[in-house]
């Protein structure tokens, strides 16, 4: 698979990263057997960026990675999180983080992670994110726990003022580059590249929504955001193509971003996701679906502390 520079970091990403997310049961229970082929698989099919994060589970997300990866990790570019460690728990200070990617490495069972990211700044208080969390994750650099540091978020407001104000190796930003929403594009990427900032494009599937199976309860969409995943999994099935697969082509297409992260959990999935970049997009497909996401692109949610 091809690999594109995540941005001055020199770490070369595959076009599709594995988001584990789902290896902490996010969108519902999964195998954990099966979930551990899926890493496995996805390393031989040449995937090599994996991204996770305490929360993700409540930890268990992080100890299935670490066991998939066991005899792996030497092939993996590796992502983790800090500061989000709950629905509602987000601590950012120094001591916290330290001593959480201290855990963290005990559970992904290596002795560093390559990327290390403040999950979801727009919780924190952004000057504090700024002035002492960003400072204390450089000094995990220097200590050899993290090759590289930087942000995760979705409002682009909260990730721009802290790529701005400091500066960051890597920014993940989700549900900003896909079918349902593609403003990344015109208040991120631009100046991701400018600053030389790695971009990783997260949630191609909106979350779930254009996957054409269950959403799950707590996503945060609009109804008729949700909605219109049937209608665009109708107008895929007219087109014979799958509507997980054709909504990570959108995005694997998007040549602004170094890699897109998806969701995945079984050997079956990553097949599938593998399908897109090769996938032949039929004409017509895309103005068909413009018709049904067209009208409901671009709405967004309220996620964290309003001043951000
Ligand atoms: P996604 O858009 O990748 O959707 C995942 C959902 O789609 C899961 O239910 C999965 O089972 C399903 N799916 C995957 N491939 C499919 C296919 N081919 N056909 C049908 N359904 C398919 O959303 P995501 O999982 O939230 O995002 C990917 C990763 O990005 C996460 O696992 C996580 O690592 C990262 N992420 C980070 C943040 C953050 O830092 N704040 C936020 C969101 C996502």
């Amino acid at each position: 698979m091809e690999r594109k520079a995540l941005g001055g970091t020199g770490l070369m990403v595959s076009t599709i990263g594995f988001g584990a997310s789902g290896l902490g049961e996010a969108f519902g229970e999964i195998d954990g057997v099966e979930g551990t082929r899926a890493v496995a698989h996805a390393v031989e099919c040449g995937i090599n960026l994996f991204d996770v994060s305490p929360y993700y589970g409540n930890t268990l997300a992080e100890t299935r990675l670490g066991e998939a990866l066991v005899g792996r990790r030497d092939r993996v570019v590796l992502s983790t999180k800090c500061g989000r460690y709950g629905v509602d728990t987000f601590d950012f200070s120094p001591g916290t983080i330290t001593a959480g990617l201290e855990d963290s490495l005990r559970r992904l069972k290596t002795d560093h992670v390559d990327v290390l990211l403040a999950h979801d700044v727009e919780f924190g208080d952004l000057d504090r994110v700024i002035g002492e969390t960003i400072p204390a994750m450089r000094a995990m650099q220097a200590a050899g726990k993290a090759r590289f540091i930087g942000v995760s978020g979705y409002p682009l407001g909260a990730l721009v003022r802290v790529m701005e104000a400091v500066e960051l190796d890597v920014v993940l930003s989700y549900c900003r580059y896909n079918l349902l929403n593609t403003d990344m594009d015109v208040e991120l990427s631009g100046k991701a590249a400018e600053a030389g900032v790695g971009l990783i494009n997260a949630s191609p599937l909106h979350m779930g929504i254009l996957g054409g199976r269950l959403v799950p309860a707590w996503h945060p969409a609009p109804a008729e955001v949700q909605a219109a995943g049937a209608l665009f999994a109708e107008v895929c099935g007219r087109y014979g193509v799958a509507p997980g697969a054709a909504a990570l082509r959108f995005c694997t297409d998007y040549p602004e971003v170094a890699t897109t992260l998806v969701g995945m959990a079984s050997v079956e999935q990553v097949d599938e996701n593998l399908a897109a970049l090769t996938m032949e997009v039929p004409d017509g497909l895309w103005g068909a679906v413009e018709e049904v996401l067209g009208p409901v692109r671009g709405r967004v949610w309220a996620s964290g502390r309003v001043e951000n």
